[in-house]
Parts: C-alpha cells; structure tokens; sequence
C-alpha cells in the first residue's frame, strides 16, 4: 500500500463534493448518508493505478471477481437501511469495505462477513486505518452472526437468490433489512420485523448485485 493511496487531497475532496451533489440529484435525500458519501475517501478502497475512477458514479472491479458497488446503489442501500448512532449493524459481503465506512460513518458500530478469503484479508488490513468501528468475519454470510445476533440493521451487499430466513431470524423486533433479491437483476427489498413472526416488506426498484454465493467460505 502506498502512501499516495491512503492520502486525502482537496483535489480528492472536491471530487467527492461533486459526487455528493450527483447522488442528491439522483433522489438521495438523507444527509447522514450524503454526509457519509462526502466524508469517505472511495479512493482509498481502489488500487492506486485506478484512482480517478474513484469518484464517477460506477462500480468497479475490486479483483476475485467481485466489484465495489456503484456510489448511488450504496447510498441507496444505506438510506432504505435509515441508520442511526450506535446501532448494531450486520453487512454481508464486505467486498472492499467502503460500505462497511459508510455505516461506520453514519454511527452504526458494524458486524461484516465476507466468503472470500483473499478479499477478506485484504480489506481486513485496511479497516484499522480507516479508525471505525467495525468487526470484520470470515464465512458463510447466509448463517449471519449467532453469537452477536439480534442485530438492528442488516445490509446485503451481493444478489440473494431469495429472502434469507436465518438472517430475519437475527433481527430485531423493530429491526430492517434490505437485501436485492433475484437471479439476472434483483429487486431491492426492505423488510421491517414488525413482531417475533410479522415483517412489513417493499420493494425498492431493480438493481444488479454480483451474486452472493451458497457454498461455504473457500480460498480463491
Ligand atoms: N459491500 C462491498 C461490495 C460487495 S460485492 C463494498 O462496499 O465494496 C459483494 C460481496 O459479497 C463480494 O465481495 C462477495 O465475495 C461477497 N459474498 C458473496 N456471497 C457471500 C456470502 N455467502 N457470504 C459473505 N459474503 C459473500
């Protein structure tokens, strides 16, 4: 890692004013989540040699096949979740980790599992860096957390093929999940846990999610 990767300019600053006021455009309206956009440096989630792509508005490869999600579809994602200080929060599909910031910013204290282990160790050296409070977890995202359930908030980062009942299993009375669920595209959906056995769901629009994967955590 470099020092140039890790350091923030006002060039990278104002790039990211920029990108702030797009998602605003684009019908982001919760300013915790701007606020957020604003305040974490993407580039810092990239390979130096890729930096300008840092700030466009697209997802982008971040090796072992997997992406960074699209700025718009993360603060999509984190203003269905409506985040507040010290919430409990579990991600699946850490990825780079810019998402897990993301909450991490927004005052959520945040549990994040990723399967790929060459991923996860790269993102797990950059978390201490970047001073937030997150736990990150190699594994089995489908199996969530037990041990630190029930969770406030929990956030799937990759395509579910359907809605994933042992993590409603680990949510709070109260608690909201949103995950997109589909094969080709998905549909985003927000689920409240409104009793032990009732969930009030909606359906947020189409998105495209690299597939979260069934088979247990492997090496690639
Ligand atoms: N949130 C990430 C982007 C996620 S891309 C970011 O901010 O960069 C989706 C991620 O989900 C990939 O890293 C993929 O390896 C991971 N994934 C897929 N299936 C999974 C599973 N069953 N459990 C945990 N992570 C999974």
């Amino acid at each position: 890692m470099t020092a140039t990767r890790l350091t923030d300019t006002y060039r990278h600053q104002g790039l990211r004013r920029k990108l702030t006021e797009l998602l605003r455009q684009k019908g982001i309206m919760d300013e915790s989540v701007l606020n957020a956009i604003f305040t974490v440096p993407r580039h810092y989630f990239f390979d130096s040699s890729f930096l300008e792509f840092a700030y466009e508005d697209k997802a982008f490869p971040i090796g072992s096949g997997q992406t960074i999600s699209q700025p718009y579809t993360v603060a999509f994602q984190s203003e269905l979740l409506k985040v507040s200080p010290h919430m409990r929060v579990l991600e699946i599909g850490t990825g780079s980790g810019y998402q897990a910031c993301i909450l991490a910013e927004m005052g959520a204290k945040v549990y994040t599992i990723e399967r790929q282990k060459l991923l996860f160790d790269k993102t797990k050296d950059l978390l201490p860096k970047m001073n937030f409070r997150i736990r990150p977890f190699y594994g089995d995202g489908y199996k969530g957390l037990p041990a630190h359930a029930p969770f406030d908030r929990i956030l799937i980062t990759a395509a579910a093929p359907n809605i994933p009942n042992e993590l409603l299993s680990q949510l709070k009375v109260g608690g909201v999940m949103v995950v997109p669920v589909g094969e080709d595209v998905q549909t985003m959906y927000r689920l409240e846990r409104s009793s032990e056995t009732e969930f009030i769901s909606e359906k947020h629009g189409m998105f495209r999610f690299v597939p979260m994967l069934s088979d247990k955590a492997k090496d690639i």
